[in-house]
């Protein structure tokens, strides 16, 4: 809106017209990693941990880029009319239940609502796994379930699944899960899963944006 008024004004200078947007990092929500070794870089008077410090900073921001270049590249080169499928997944920050406002409320244990998501990154669709803390808790077992009935559910002709997700130890990385893939694909139709754990720290995922519609109908629906 405010772009198109400065178009009309007659008198508005090239420098008016010379927009010039840019982005910034947003200052909250920064990475653990970085911002411990950037403190170490800057501040530190010990060079032999500076050194360090600058290499494993180098290493740990290569790898965030990479992960996320590696995500586009395979967005780019499976369509949805192939026989492989790229997802990623992840759980939602829990929810508590009912969606009480009353004050007392905070200082109370609310039963809390665990979603899942498994966003596919060929079509954009997302599928939702909801349940409360009095039928299941929300460890590797639960994701493994989720994950099952996800892959159950697709096209018989997909036999190859890329799948992103954080590290988390609990829930994603860990040898339930990697046990969970090699019996998919001793015993199912799928022949091959890559598992590909992005950076801790710079992870965006597609399931968060799903996320985000789920908070902002909630607010409209408590
Ligand atoms: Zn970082």
């Amino acid at each position: 809106m405010e772009s198109s008024s400065v178009d009309e004004d007659p008198y508005a200078t090239d420098e008016d017209r010379d927009y010039n947007p840019s982005f910034h990092r947003s200052d909250t929500d920064t990475c653990t990693t970085c911002d411990a070794l950037q403190n170490i870089v800057k501040r530190s008077t010990n060079q032999e941990r500076v050194a360090s410090s600058k290499v494993k900073l180098e290493y740990h921001q290569r790898r965030a880029d990479k992960a996320v270049s590696c995500k586009l590249s395979d967005i780019k080169t499976y369509t949805p009319q192939s026989d492989s499928i790229v997802i990623c997944f992840d759980l939602q920050q829990t929810l508590p239940t009912l969606l009480l406002t009353t004050s007392k409320t905070f200082y109370l244990r609310q039963p809390w609502t665990y979603n899942f998501c498994v966003h596919n990154l060929l079509t954009g669709a997302a599928d939702m796994y909801s349940w409360d803390e009095t039928v299941a808790s929300r460890g590797s077992q639960e994701i493994g379930s989720c994950l099952v009935s996800y892959i159950k559910s697709l096209p018989p002709n997909v036999n190859k699944i890329v799948a992103y997700s954080d590290s988390c130890g609990g829930q994603n990385k860990n040898k339930y899960i990697c046990k969970l893939f090699m019996f998919l694909v001793r015993d199912s139709a799928i022949k091959e899963i890559h598992h590909k754990l992005l950076e801790p720290g710079h992870i965006y995922m597609e399931c968060d944006r799903d996320f985000g519609m789920v908070e902002k109908n909630k607010r409209k629906n408590p």
